[in-house]
């Protein structure tokens, strides 16, 4: 496979040319989410981020393994060993048990990502399905020498690693201003240093989440069910680790230093890291409290919002930013976006309309815009560049479909294979689901509302009474006006 695929290496701090560690087999781990809320927006822009590059690798001829965790235990409020337990929080907030808020929190997470069209991932493992690999991980760095044991509870030492290894090799901080800014250990700290992290907890009697170890009867920190499952399934050391840029300065600095206490080896090759969707330019979370839920985009049905929006209009939304880049959420942003997907898609049904003529006279454009598209990709998946290109397309195919310009059945075949790689295999993108959103039933319903009033003006009144009759029997009334024909539910 000969390929020109660039991509920035946050380990680095550069762009690097991509060579797998194994020719033409691709390992890539992505940290998935939390499941003990509802994902937000936020959340949604990285796994997209990375279904691009899933299907860019895939679309390459790639063969690609990728694993993208489940976390259902283990992550405690603040992100830290003392915080409470997010799974048991919720839990008795809404008086279930743990598990059913896993059950109903990754059924969600599902059912989102599928209404955003994004490939499910080759091997989903989750925390709790993992502990004994979990302990026998944690074992080897204790018998490394990189961990301790205190009341039951596991650290990692920090502390001891720092003198061997380049803690911060990840984000390239100042290790004193690291020290700086954690707390400075209390007399009732069990942790010999300030920056040891817990790799298994010690389960007070509340807690219900809990699991025999040698230690104690616990359950695991958060950092080491990605370091056991990514060497579970990837190996000591694979291609690609991804996630949001978030969790680079604790969460995969944390990873790397386990995985090199345990397997004497740095996980990943390459290190992705997606940026934020903000509102207002703060970051969306769910603390900060402003998190659209996706239901809420795609109903129009919260204060922030005029209207609602395609769940593919969103995810065209999303592509039009740089991965690496920050995403403003704002109506006005997504209005436009809502225009661009659907020229895209529109311009993509009106090839199956175009007839082809004995000669072209636009080859030499189709070729040039289709190695642009491929240059964009192989900069580090530049989807907004990818999309320009893509623009330039449809000009061509708008013009050929005007009858400015001719082209042959070969050039219509090229252009319908460029459109159906780079927007429906690359991209993502496919024609929104009748039914499931306003815009669409709206978009019905005019084409419904004007065939029936060709058929009045044709004097075929069978034809229009019946429409209006069966729209009546599934609930919708319709109405004749001066402003043209109205219609509501009934
Ligand atoms: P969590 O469920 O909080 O562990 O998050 C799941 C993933 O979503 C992680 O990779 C986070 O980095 C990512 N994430 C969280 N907030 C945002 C945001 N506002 N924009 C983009 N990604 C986010
Ligand atoms: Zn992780």
């Amino acid at each position: 496979m000969q390929h020109n695929l660039v991509l920035y290496n946050t380990l680095t701090r550069k762009k690097e040319k991509f060579e797998p560690i194994h020719p033409n087999i691709v390992g890539m781990y992505v940290c998935g989410p939390t499941v003990y809320s509802d994902v937000h927006l936020g959340n949604c822009r990285t796994f997209v981020s990375f279904d691009l590059i899933f299907r860019y690798l895939l679309h390459l001829g790639y063969k690609v393994r990728y694993v993208r965790n489940i976390t259902d235990a283990g992550h405690l409020e603040g992100d830290n060993d003392e915080g409470d337990d997010k799974f048991a929080k919720k839990a008795k907030l809404e008086q279930l048990e743990p598990m059913e808020i896993v059950q109903k929190y990754t059924i969600g997470f599902h059912d989102v990502l599928r209404l955003f069209n994004t490939i499910p991932p080759s091997i989903e493992p989750t925390a709790t399905g993992h502990i004994s690999e979990q302990i026998e991980m944690i074992k080897q760095i204790m018998d490394n020498g990189y961990a301790y044991e205190v009341n039951g509870t596991v650290y990692f030492d920090v502390e001891k690693y720092i003198k061997e290894y380049n803690y911060t090799i990840l984000t390239n901080r100042n290790l004193e201003d690291l020290f700086n800014n954690t707390r400075v250990l209390s007399g009732q700290d069990e942790k010999k240093g300030r920056l040891d992290f817990a790799l298994w907890i010690k389960a007070k009697p509340e807690h219900l989440m809990r699991w025999p170890s040698p230690w104690s009867v616990g359950f695991p920190g958060w950092h080491i069910e990605c370091s056991a499952m990514s060497r579970k399934y990837l190996g000591d050391q694979f291609d690609i680790h991804g996630g949001g840029m978030d969790l680079a300065a604790t969460h995969h600095t944390n990873e790397i230093a386990q995985s090199q206490a345990c397997n004497h080896a740095s996980p990943a090759k390459y290190w992705m890291h997606t940026n934020m969707l903000t509102v207002n330019g703060a970051r969306m979370s769910k603390s900060a409290g402003n998190g659209f839920l996706p239901h809420e985009l795609f109903t129009g049905n919260h204060a922030l919002l005029q209207r609602g929006y395609s769940p593919m209009a969103v995810r065209f939304f999303m592509l039009q930013a740089h991965y690496r880049s920050t995403l403003d959420f704002s109506n006005e942003a997504l209005d436009a976006a809502d225009k661009g997907y659907k020229r895209l898609m529109t311009a993509i049904g009106l090839l199956d309309k175009i007839n082809p003529s004995a000669n072209s006279s636009i080859q030499h454009n189709i070729a040039s815009i289709k190695a642009n598209c491929y240059a964009a990709m192989d900069d580090d998946f530049n989807s907004p560049i990818l999309i320009a290109e893509l623009f330039e397309m449809v000009r061509v195919i708008n013009s050929v479909y005007d009858g400015k310009q001719q082209i042959d059945q070969t050039t219509l075949v090229d252009i319908k294979e460029l459109m159906q790689h780079f927007v429906c295999d690359i991209m993502g993108l496919q024609h929104d689901q009748v039914g499931g959103d306003g815009e669409s039933v709206d978009n019905l319903m005019d084409v419904i509302v004007k065939l029936r009033n060709e058929a009045k003006k044709n004097k075929d009144f069978t034809t229009s009474d019946r429409i209006r009759e069966e729209l009546t029997a599934i609930g919708i009334q319709l109405k004749d006006s001066k402003e043209g024909t109205l219609w509501n539910k009934i």
